[in-house]
């Protein structure tokens, strides 16, 4: 098969990529390791930034988000000792957020892609990007027991930081710009009405957020130190930060 981007990676960036390029009138193709079901299941994100209610808006892809969603004006702060304010983005920049799921503008994405009659083809296995430096480069995989190959004219790395293309990328070319922070978060998802607004709150034992999906679904985070316990004398509190 030929095209002109070969896209590795059917999450949102892969998708909106295909979006656009179709809009632009340049033929790509996807390839997605998992099947689109369980793209379409995977829980992630859900807080979207002025940007991206634009760009998706542009690309018709507001209609069930306008529908959906839930616009913020802002975000609360809650800082130990003090009292909780909002940050008012509406009132300083004009600018909102949106409250809507990853997993609901995944699906938007794939209807609107397949739709359009877009060559994806999901659960590729075995993906591998070859000759990225020259003007030919190719892309095989493996479905149901065969092996293909994609010619392009450029390959679109959009598998995220585990996937295959960021190694691909010649050791001389490639720029990382990474900090590592010695706390993760627990994520947790519950199906309860979230709070009014999304709250990132500041104690002397770290981080917590209170974030949110849909009418009927909230996400909280809580800090947790990446290294030993050593009981609860914790005292870092970087992680608004993140
Ligand atoms: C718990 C959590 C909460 C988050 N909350 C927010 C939030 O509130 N707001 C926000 O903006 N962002 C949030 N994010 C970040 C957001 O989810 C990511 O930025 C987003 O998923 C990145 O999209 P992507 O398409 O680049 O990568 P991914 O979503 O990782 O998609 C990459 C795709 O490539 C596929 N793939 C991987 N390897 C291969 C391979 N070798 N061959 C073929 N396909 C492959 C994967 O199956 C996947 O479908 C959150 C992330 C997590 C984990």
């Amino acid at each position: 098969m030929k095209t002109k981007v070969c896209i590795i990676g059917g999450g949102p960036a892969g998708l909106m990529m295909s979006q656009i390029l179709d809009a632009k009138g340049i033929e790509n193709v996807i390839l997605e390791r998992q099947s689109i079901h369980y793209v379409n299941q995977r829980i992630r994100a859900g807080v979207l930034e002025a940007g991206t209610i634009e760009m998706l808006n542009d690309y018709g892809l507001g209609e069930r988000m306008a529908k959906e969603g839930h616009l913020h004006d802002g975000v609360a702060i809650a800082w130990q000792g003090y009292d909780q304010f909002l940050i008012d983005t509406k009132k300083h920049t004009g600018k909102q957020m949106m409250a809507y799921g990853q997993t609901a503008i995944t699906e938007d994405l794939y209807e609107k892609r397949q739709a359009a009659g877009a060559h994806i083809f999901e659960e590729a296995v075995s993906v591998q990007p070859h000759d990225v430096k020259t003007g030919s480069p190719y892309v095989t995989y493996e479905k149901d027991g065969e092996t293909h190959r994609i010619d392009c004219d450029f390959v679109a790395g959009c598998d995220g930081f585990h996937g295959v293309c960021r190694q691909t990328i010649p050791s001389d070319v490639i720029k990382t710009f990474e900090r590592v922070y010695p706390f993760g978060w627990l994520g947790i998802m519950s199906q309860t009405p979230p709070l009014e607004e999304v709250m990132y709150a500041r104690h002397e034992r770290g981080f917590a957020l209170a974030s949110q999906r849909s009418p009927m679904l909230s996400r909280y985070y809580v800090q947790y130190s990446a290294r030993p316990c050593r009981g609860p004398s914790f005292k870092r509190t970087t992680a608004y930060r993140a």
